[in-house]
């Protein structure tokens, strides 16, 4: 039994009755089966309906000559009458994006002969892609402006169910892909196509289309876009965040940027000064931590916590204080340890550091004369230190 579809021809139907056709009981989920629904099943890139059978709730609603209305629990018997509620704001919300993609489509269509190769109406944006390698912002841009005057236009939107052998008439953006029976979504002398998602009245109540972004995928270019109510969230949003950046940087909201890159550029400036600095301040530094030098056998070992210098000069510093002390410096710099062994020394920091590998959860490596270890916390640092008489005393650690 095929079971009618009352959204085919009412997209404002919330609320129905139905007798139940047949019941099924699989794998716990129970399957209903009407004589007529008005929910509408995932089909066409448009997600199904929600909402209620008799109260209970409906899981999902597949698509077929019969429309399946999955529950967790039993909606009736064979036979019994259903009351179906479906779920406003789901139901809005497709209506919305169904129409809005096919004013896009047509809008893309129109004005660059782009053809839809397929749509994704998502929860949280919609998405079309299109038979192209690229579309240029100039074309987005375009094609936006001509689906919004679409909407204020305010044009009727009309089911028409008609057959293929009549569609003449009609001036189709694509031809359907089946014969006989067909139902065709006319947008007032501006798009018609044939299609089984559910629909606004009047191109009004879409609001507003903005496109947020484009992906190349496959060689092709998918086009995401947002109206209606999640449109207006998004600019709520957008709104709230540029007014709040605008008051920390004391300036309106159409300055944002040029501020926005005067801070970049000072970030820059202020980092170059900065290093600037802290090479001069290498070798005080080191003269410092010279005297905490400790002795393994004739060896000397330096251990220090340094976070002072930026990422780009640690290296350096590091090198030049094992020289200084002649023997190794073991340096805790934020999450790293950085071993450098003097030229003079024997001692290789690679082969330190696979040791210390080996013997914790730390990875890392380096060359004869500098080598790194990530992941480190000052315990590790602590316990290193404590073996690290172990670690070189098994002779020489040249390759
Ligand atoms: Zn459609």
């Amino acid at each position: 039994m095929k079971t009618k579809r009352l959204y085919y021809t009412d997209s404002n139907l919330l609320a129905f009755k139905s007798r139940i056709a047949e019941v099924r009981e699989e794998d716990n989920t129970h399957i209903t089966i009407l004589e007529k629904t008005a929910f509408y099943p995932t089909s066409g890139g448009q997600q199904n309906d929600i909402g209620m059978l008799n109260n209970i709730e409906i899981l999902d609603v597949i698509d077929g000559d019969e429309i399946l209305h999955i529950t967790s629990s039993a909606v009736g018997k064979v036979g019994d009458i259903v009351a179906g509620q479906i779920d406003f704001d789901r139901r809005q919300k497709n209506r919305h994006q169904h129409s809005a993609q096919h004013i896009l489509s047509q809008a893309f269509f129109r004005l660059y002969e782009f053809v839809t190769m397929s749509v994704h109406l998502g929860e949280k944006y919609g998405n079309i892609e299109f038979d192209v390698k690229d579309i240029s912002s100039a074309q987005l841009q375009k094609a936006e402006i001509l689906a919004n005057q679409v909407i204020r236009e305010n044009r009727k939107v009309e089911v028409i169910i008609t057959h293929t052998d009549h569609l003449s008439k009609h001036n189709l953006r694509k031809p359907p892909m089946r014969s006989g029976e067909i139902r065709l979504i006319d947008i007032d002398d501006f798009e018609c196509t044939a299609c089984g998602g559910t629909h606004v009245n009047s191109t009004s109540e879409i609001l507003l289309i903005k496109i947020i972004s484009t992906e190349k995928i496959r060689g092709r270019v998918t086009v995401n876009f947002l109206c209606g109510e999640q449109a207006l969230n998004d600019y709520r949003n957008r709104f709230d965040i540029s007014t709040a950046i605008a008051k920390k940087l004391t300036c309106s909201v159409e300055d944002i940027e040029a501020h926005f890159d005067k801070l970049i550029e000072n970030n820059k400036t202020l980092k170059r000064s900065i290093t600037t600095l802290q090479k001069d301040l290498i070798p005080s530094i080191i003269d410092k931590l010279a005297n905490e030098v400790e002795l393994f056998g004739d060896l000397p070992v330096l251990f220090a916590e340094e976070n002072r210098f930026d990422k780009n000069l640690i290296n350096q510093f590091s090198l030049e204080i094992a020289e200084k002390c002649n023997g190794i410096a073991v340096l805790l710099y934020n999450d790293k340890i950085i071993i450098s062994c003097a030229k003079s020394v024997e001692q290789h920091a690679g082969n330190l550091a696979k040791k210390i590998s080996a013997m914790t959860s730390l990875k890392g490596g380096g060359n004869k004369n500098i080598a790194q270890l990530g992941g480190v916390t000052s315990t590790d640092f602590d316990l290193l230190k404590t073996k690290f008489a172990e670690l070189i005393s098994e002779g020489n650690n040249e390759t």
